[in-house]
């Protein structure tokens, strides 16, 4: 069975174990690069990187970065007088200095995230969304736009974020295989990811976004439980666009997108409330991968 995943990354990267552990599964995953970043000279695409590490089983634990990384570079950056509050991990610095050189040898970014994935020996076929630029950028005053590492993880993601665009999604093309990929898959999985932040630049892409639409089979799972965020800032963010609190603010991020809501049972009260969509309840936490290939086998198996 073919499966597409549209991921962010921490709470797409756990997803995506999940469905890569199920053997019946051919999947591909869609990273959001709405993330991407130059820092220190260096292409760094977060997200791309924390799926490639997760499925690898190498991550970080925070979720990002590499498991025992070391933090020289990064501490040395700062007798130059450099901003490091955006942590590249030595081992990590090796990938995006790889990536940064393929990148200027005209290498695209889908074939740098291929040639990634294949250094580490993952099965699963791994696509950014778009190998043109595609940026997020956040409202955080009146015309007071900022990249969205410089709210993420600069200013520590506390500003109240008024508006959200992508930059260069009017003009991406999606990346090589994505739309194919997403029309012959039997059942498209939107993560438990940001729904605004992670999943809505993938979904900027026009292409891709129609292809989602067109699709008769696709579910999301909330990265909201009991209305609150895992990790991150999707439920203040979800509140500060306007959209409805809890899981009834994620079938609206996703209205006309998805067939089905998986949401957990602590709020299988919404089952009944959210009515855009079918809500289907059951225990969506992810703390260990078997979690993950429980909920790929219930997501797949409806
Ligand atoms: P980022 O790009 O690394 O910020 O990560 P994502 O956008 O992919 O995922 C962030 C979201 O994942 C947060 O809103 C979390 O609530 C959600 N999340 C993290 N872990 C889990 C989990 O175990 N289950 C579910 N349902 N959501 C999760
Ligand atoms: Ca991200």
């Amino acid at each position: 069975m073919k499966v597409v995943e549209l991921s962010g990354g921490v709470g797409g990267a756990r997803m995506a174990v999940g469905l890569a552990r199920l053997s019946t599964v051919d999947l591909t995953v869609v990273v959001n690069v709405g993330d991407d970043e130059e820092i220190h000279g260096l292409h760094v695409s977060p997200d791309i990187d924390t799926v490639t590490y997760t499925l690898a089983g190498t991550q970080g634990p925070e979720g990002w970065g590499r498991t025992d990384d070391t933090f020289k570079v990064n501490t040395e950056l700062a007798r130059f007088g450099l901003d490091n509050t955006f942590i590249l991990g030595d081992l990590d610095l090796a990938l995006n200095l790889f990536r940064t050189n393929r990148l200027a040898t005209g290498a695209t970014l889908s074939t740098v995230t291929d040639e990634v994935r294949s250094s580490f020996k993952i099965a699963s076929t791994l696509l950014p969304a778009s190998d043109n630029r595609l940026r997020t950028e956040v409202m955080i005053a009146e015309e007071n736009w900022i990249s969205f590492q410089e709210y993420f993880v600069i200013r520590q993601n506390r500003d109240l974020v008024m508006d959200i665009r992508f930059s260069g999604a009017g003009s991406a093309a999606a990346a090589p295989g994505v739309v194919e990929s997403i029309q012959q898959a039997d059942h498209v999985v939107i993560a438990p990811s940001n729904p605004p932040l992670s999943i809505w630049p993938i979904l900027a892409i026009e292409e891709i976004r129609s292809a989602v639409v067109s699709h008769s089979n696709v579910t999301a799972v909330s990265p909201l439980i009991g209305g609150k965020t895992l990790k991150g800032p999707a439920d203040r963010v979800m509140a500060s666009l306007g959209l409805p609190n809890g899981n009834a603010g994620v079938a609206k991020a996703y209205e006309h997108l998805v067939n089905r809501l998986m949401i957990d049972s602590v709020d299988r009260i919404d089952v009944d409330k959210i009515e855009s969509v079918e809500a289907v309840s059951t225990d969506i936490r992810i703390k260990e991968p078997e979690d993950a290939e429980r909920l790929a086998r219930e997501i797949v198996g409806l």
